[in-house]
């Protein structure tokens, strides 16, 4: 990451979003860094300086607006760093990942987790297809470096929700992404199925960096595209 997407990063987590984190220091970015700058009484340089990086790295005390829905722009989906992965559609699942629950591996994530659904029990190590593992594992390192660990609490990216689960889709026939570990689930209590922008608390702005990190290896968030299951993220497009 350069200091430009940190810059960015932090900006969005802090709440004062700039668009897609792509290292471009452009109007919409200089603006977030000037009202960011003002709320923090800095001088308002737009630039980042010494004073207004400490103040990024803090941790994020802002509510975000609900008002400032960050816009994902789909002409415009940030720099192609080299490594970005496309993954299968989702009927050509089956013919790419292979027979469901087979050909999976444990990924350790980089900050503690618990089961969402029983949170005495902590998760070191999460299932997921062979496949689509290193890409996993680049981007919760990303977000390790975007987020605070209180960020993380506050987000609940610490509860985990599932990854492989053999099972069909609801009121189908068809098996859900889960059936392959490709999919991850996030804090499902406060991001249930249904529920829409803003209601979903991925769905604010602070959450941005964390599915951008995911879209940066060619993974899919249901809610960014579809506005339901905010809890999700799968290494399939639709
Ligand atoms: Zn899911």
């Amino acid at each position: 990451m350069t200091f430009e997407e940190w810059v960015q990063s932090r900006l969005t987590a802090h709440g004062y979003p700039c668009g897609p984190i792509d290292g471009i220091f452009g109007p919409a970015t200089r603006a977030a860094l000037k009202h960011f700058q003002a709320a923090h009484q800095l001088d308002t340089s737009g630039v980042g300086d010494a004073a207004t990086v400490l103040a990024l790295r803090k941790p994020s005390s802002r509510v975000p607006v609900e008002e400032k829905q960050f816009i994902p722009d789909r002409d415009r989906d940030g720099p192609d760093d080299g490594r970005r992965s496309v993954w299968p559609r989702q009927r050509d699942v089956p013919q790419f990942f292979g027979p469901v629950g087979r050909n999976q591996t444990r990924l350790e994530v980089p900050w503690d987790m618990v089961l969402a659904w029983k949170t005495d029990i902590s998760i070191r190590t999460i299932t997921v297809h062979e496949k689509v593992a290193a890409s996993a594992e680049r981007a919760f390192h990303r977000i390790r470096g975007i987020y605070s660990t209180r960020e993380i609490k506050a987000l609940g990216l610490h509860l985990f929700g599932g990854s492989l689960n053999v099972r069909r889709m609801r009121g189908g026939s068809r098996y859900s992404m889960h059936s392959w570990g490709i999919a991850i689930d996030f804090d499902p209590a406060r991001n249930r199925l249904s529920w829409k922008r803003p209601r979903a608390r991925l769905s604010r702005d602070d959450a941005v960096p964390f599915f951008q990190a995911f879209e940066a290896e060619g993974w899919l968030s249901l809610g960014r595209a579809r506005n339901f299951d905010w809890m999700h993220v799968q290494a399939a497009r639709l």
